[in-house]
């Protein structure tokens, strides 16, 4: 049976996607010069492993390529926890790339039904999803480069667009490659961004932005950094809740049932069970949801949560604090630990980092010492 984009279309929406777009298969080569101009920004892409400019030209991943089908997943259709909310980006907390029991599931049913009308498919990782999205009208771009839906959550930026390359002709779509935002708006997200990712419309500065801060900085926090990044563990969705086009559905979020999977994690991610988990809980657990992070590199995890308690100022937090900077032997944990509880203050944190001041040397020292200037 031959598939019209209605009949793909139908499928797609009846599967759950939010939206359904299609463009052709031409190299994306407005993007490949972004992405030379701004190489140095995003070297560390290609250091682990993923090379961007692959995912340029269609051809290059499917030889037959005729047209590109993109998909909007859409990840907030169910309310989260605020516990969770507060400290994880909403995308993460409905991730089904490990699990493979959500999206994947919907992906395939897709991919299975042009398959079984003769149609074949690829599904790049990296192809510019967003780029696609907009060239198949899907979406217009937000100053903080986030895709906004032309027609679903809102027209907020609550998506993900799967991009599938196929090697059937497909009437392409008006695009709708520009900047969405209104005129009104004065720039709130480049205001609003603490870590100052936000250099300009759509051009981001990644190391940066909190996202990859939490899952991809190098070594301990700097100084300057840990009080901006907040209550933020992995990821961060500050610019998306400040965003004024993100506020019909933020409002109509309030009413939403619970997201049930993102409520059984919960007690998982309580953060002291965060700052003292091994390498056994991490990868039942956590893993499973959260994984830029090998268990590896369990430091990194702890550090942030060290962090992100201080600076919920809760002193409820300084014995968990304490704990983890004895327990502790990587340098850039009990450093943090030191920061947090001289950010918290009060008498008990004090008189800890005090004796810890004692017993420590080199940088760790004075990491201590300042950590009792702030307490
Ligand atoms: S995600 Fe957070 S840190 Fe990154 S650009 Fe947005 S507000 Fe800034
Ligand atoms: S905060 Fe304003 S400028 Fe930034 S993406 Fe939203 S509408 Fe655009």
């Amino acid at each position: 049976m031959k598939l019209t984009k209605r009949s793909v279309s139908e499928r797609a929406l009846e599967l759950g996607f939010a939206s359904i777009g299609f463009t052709d298969a031409k190299p994306f080569y407005d993007h490949q010069m972004v992405l030379e101009a701004r190489k140095s920004s995003y070297d560390w892409i290609y250091k682990l492993g993923l090379d961007l400019s692959a995912g340029i030209d269609p051809k290059a991943i499917l030889p037959d390529a005729r047209s590109i089908i993109v998909v909007l997943a859409h990840y907030f259709d169910r309310r989260f926890p605020p516990e969770m909310e507060n400290h994880f980006g909403r995308c993460y907390l409905d991730d089904d790339r490990v699990t493979r029991d959500g999206l994947s599931l919907k992906i395939k049913a897709l991919r299975d039904h042009l398959l079984n009308a003769g149609i074949k498919t690829k599904i790049p990782f990296h192809l510019p999803h967003r780029v696609a999205a907009a060239r198949a009208g899907l979406g217009t771009f937000g100053k903080n480069c986030l895709l906004y839906a032309n027609s679903a959550v809102a027209r907020g930026s609550w998506i993900l667009p799967i991009a599938f390359v196929v090697d059937a002709e497909f009437e392409p779509d008006t695009p709708t490659t520009g900047l969405g935002c209104p005129d009104w708006c004065k720039n709130a997200c480049l205001i609003c961004c603490p870590t100052g990712a936000l250099k300009g419309p759509r051009k981001i500065e990644p190391r940066r932005c909190i996202s990859y801060l939490t899952y991809f900085g190098e070594g301990l926090t700097p100084r300057e950094l840990r009080e901006p990044m907040g209550l933020w563990i992995y990821g961060c969705d500050h610019c998306q809740n400040v965003c004024p086009r993100n506020r019909a559905w933020l409002a109509l979020a309030k009413t939403f049932p619970i997201n049930a999977a993102a409520e059984k994690m919960m007690p998982y991610f309580a953060l002291p069970r965060l700052l003292h988990m091994d390498t056994g809980y991490f990868e039942a657990h956590i893993q499973p949801h959260m994984f830029y992070m090998p268990s590896s590199e369990l430091w990194r995890w702890h550090m942030n949560v060290a962090r992100a308690m201080g600076n919920t100022l809760d002193t409820g937090y300084v014995p968990e604090l304490i704990r983890a900077f004895e327990e502790n032997a990587d340098e850039r944990v009990k450093s943090m630990a030191a920061w947090a509880l001289g950010r918290i203050g009060g008498a008990a944190a004090r008189s800890a980092l005090d004796r810890f001041r004692s017993k420590v040397d080199g940088t760790l020292k004075d990491e201590v010492a300042f950590a009792l200037t702030l307490s």
